[in-house]
């Protein structure tokens, strides 16, 4: 049996009485497996033994004899004091909060083995955090060596976890290996069954890193194999296709103001490449903010309309969306372009005949939210659908679109650059086209500092550049004072700005939680200069172009991810106008933890050391470490329990290889070879089930 076939529940192990299932399911755990899947965050080395005088080392692990009971504090704080003593005649103090139950169970005169840190407090030597055994035979089972550490949950302790995972071992441990043997051997790596003893009940520090190692692989080995079999049914998908005529993208460039840059027009010439292939194109377009990928994607749409198709063009948020509706219609409309706006906002009386449109094919270019794909939304023939801000999407959203149209060619656009690790998870069908240079005269964007205090210096610099007519942008933490961190907000901050600060300009404001077309309102007079400020949530932060504004002004910017104070940064420094980024950042002095802390300060570094979004993304990396990365938008929200990719490189390019030699081998092998596969051919895969339920 496979350990994913599985589906016993938890409750038939002894001990899994509903009490302890309903905790149980507080941390995932609802059958054998997953208890056994269940990653120990830590392992205990109980197999060096360390005296009481030797605490200072690290954790105390010997014998003990029980030589007193005493009891400080009154009624229900009165708590268990338990006197020892080890074989050098060191005395300590087990302090025993909420556990008065141990009178019993450590009596006066009994031998114990103890495990525990210890520290000087109050002149004695204590520990409120221990282990205590009586000497015949270990509590929980577990013997002497490596302890498993497991993530607990209230009302469910270390011992009863280790005595489940133990049952649930017993029980069901003797899984069937699903990484195909071939490649087992290849990579060394243990059986599934003695990976999960291993890791639950390890001899050696050691093997836990070849348990962790073997499962790790297979994870990575499964998510790959299904990135190959992706890849080759896009393959399959075979198509008559020939080269997309050229002359409306001719059009569009005779009318730019400017010349698209060399790295523009190589990614155009990778997407018309894809384009006329025989199979579907996937592409990532990788770029910078304001590196000027939105001209790419109009190039593509023209591309794909001159040959008699339809193309849609997704943004992460409505502003965005708008955003580019009203570029298409300035660019695209004039060359006779058929163009159409669809969100979730869009009345029905306005959508009914807009459907209708689509459908028909009287409609060129549909530019929105993800409402573009929503059930009822039907294309006469979508042959390209782009995604803007695709790190804003999760996998599920993406795959969604293959769904639309026969095959059509799929254009992802990011600014974040991925790592390349990572994109031989999330992405790895995808092929890339970066562009690496801004277009010609940009300057570099100065980006200074500010305590919080000195901010008024901020704005009187801004005064002078909204008085020779540039814009600026000011962005706050928080919408308004019901939030209860003592920051400031936008909504006030507005009033102030508004009111005090600059009486004699026009601001306007900007959060999530005001109706769309006010927002849009506000985003269209501030474009065409009828605003001189714009007061805001990090709402602005993905997208918004106005090449006007020059200042973008931060408060609270310890507050903020690095990868969100780089896009905000990039709504500035869009012309040839040197812009300003300020970013204020304040250490403390509100309660409620507002305190920069240590990362705060390093994001806000090297904000203003480099303005190169892939040295900020490496930097976050750094920061943030992988584990966080992976398990957000960046994998786009793929789930994985023992492999990291990042920390795990080799083995997922090992992985990478060794699905891809299996699969193009022989197809018909591999389903009878390995479970992985035997599942995944069988099955929707459990990836796509856990991040359907994460949402
Ligand atoms: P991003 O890559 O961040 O999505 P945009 O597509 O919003 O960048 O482009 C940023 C700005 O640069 C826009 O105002 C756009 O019109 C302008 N732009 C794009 N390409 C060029 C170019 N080759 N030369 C000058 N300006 C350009
Ligand atoms: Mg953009």
């Amino acid at each position: 049996m496979f350990l994913r076939e599985i589906e016993a529940p938890v409750s038939d192990l002894k001990g899994a009485g509903p009490s302890v299932c309903k905790r149980l399911a507080r941390l995932g755990v609802y059958t054998g497996a997953d208890l056994l899947l269940l990653a120990p965050r830590d392992y205990e080395d109980r197999s060096a033994p360390r005296l009481l005088s030797e605490f200072g080392q690290g954790p105390v692990n010997c014998r003990v004899a029980v030589v007193a009971h005493d009891w400080f504090g009154f009624g229900r704080m009165r708590t268990l004091k338990v006197w020892v003593e080890d074989e050098r005649g060191t005395k300590a103090a087990l302090v025993c909060f909420n556990r008065p139950f141990l009178e019993r169970s450590l009596p006066v005169g009994s031998s114990l083995k103890l495990y525990g840190r210890f520290d000087y407090r109050y002149s004695e030597l204590q520990s409120s955090a221990f282990d205590a055994e009586p000497l015949d035979g270990s509590a929980d089972g577990a013997p002497d060596g490596v302890r498993p550490v497991y993530p607990l949950t209230e009302g469910l302790g270390q011992s009863t976890m280790r005595k489940l995972v133990a049952g649930a071992l017993a029980r069901w441990g003797s899984v069937d290996d699903e990484v195909p043997p071939s490649v087992r051997e290849r990579r060394g790596l243990l059986r599934k069954a003695e990976a999960l003893r291993a890791l639950h009940a390890p001899s050696t520090p050691a093997e836990t890193l070849e348990a962790r190692r073997a499962l790790a692989y297979e994870e990575l080995f499964y998510l790959q194999v299904m990135i190959a079999r992706r890849a080759a049914s896009r393959r399959s998908d075979e198509r008559p296709r020939d080269p997309p005529p050229p002359g409306l993208a001719i059009a569009l460039e005779e009318r730019l103001p400017f010349e698209l840059t060399a790295d523009q027009k190589a990614a155009i010439a990778d997407i018309v490449a894809d384009m006329s292939g025989p199979y579907p194109m996937a592409r990532l377009l990788q770029g910078d903010v304001g590196s000027g990928k939105t001209l790419v994607a109009f190039f593509a749409a023209l591309y794909a309309i001159a040959s008699g198709g339809q193309a849609a063009m997704m943004a992460p948020t409505e502003l965005l969306a708008r955003q580019h509706a009203d570029t298409a219609a300035r660019l695209l409309e004039p060359l006779g372009v058929r163009l159409a706006f669809l969100s979730g906002n869009v009345a029905d009386a306005a959508r009914r005949p807009l459907l209708a449109a689509l459908a028909r094919g009287e409609v060129d270019l549909v530019v929105g939210t993800h409402a573009l794909f929503s059930g009822d939304v039907e294309y006469k023939d979508l042959r390209l659908v782009v995604v803007d801000e695709q790190q804003r999407f999760g996998v599920l959203q993406r795959l969604a679109l293959g769904a639309k149209g026969r095959k059509p060619d799929t254009l992802m656009m990011t600014a974040t650059p991925i790592p390349r690790t990572l994109a031989l998870t999330a992405f790895g069908d995808l092929s890339v086209s970066t562009i690496r240079t801004m277009p010609k005269g940009r300057k570099p964007i100065i980006t200074h500092l500010a305590k919080d205090g000195n901010e008024a210096k901020v704005y009187e610099f801004v005064r002078r550049e909204l008085a020779a007519g540039r814009r600026a942008y000011f962005v706050y933490p928080l919408v308004d004072r019901s939030d209860r961190l003592a920051l400031k907000d936008a909504e006030a901050m507005y009033e102030r700005l508004s009111r005090d600060v600059y009486p004699e300009f026009r601001g306007g404001l900007i959060h999530a939680r005001l109706p769309e077309d006010r927002k849009r309102q506000t985003m269209a007079d501030f474009a065409a200069g009828e605003l001189s400020f714009i007061v805001a949530t990090s709402v602005v932060e993905v997208g918004v172009d106005v090449p006007e504004a020059t200042c973008m002004v931060v408060e609270h910017a310890e507050r903020f991810g690095l990868a969100a104070l780089h896009q905000l940064r990039g709504r500035v420094g869009r012309s040839d106008l040197q812009s300003y980024c300020f970013l204020v950042w304040s250490d403390g002095g509100a309660e409620d933890g507002a305190r920069l802390s240590e990362d705060g300060k390093r994001r806000v570094m090297a904000m203003k050391a480099t303005t190169d979004g892939f040295e900020i993304a490496e930097e976050d990396l750094r920061i943030r470490g992988p584990g966080e990365i992976t398990g957000t938008t960046q994998a786009g929200s793929l789930r994985l329990a023992f492999a990291d990719p990042v920390r795990d490189a080799e083995l997922l390019e090992a992985a990478r290889d060794d699905a891809a030699a299996l699969l193009g081998a022989d197809p018909g092998l591999v389903g009878q070879e390995g479970g992985i596969v035997r599942a995944v051919l069988e099955r929707a895969s459990p990836f796509s089930e856990r991040t359907a339920a994460v949402g």
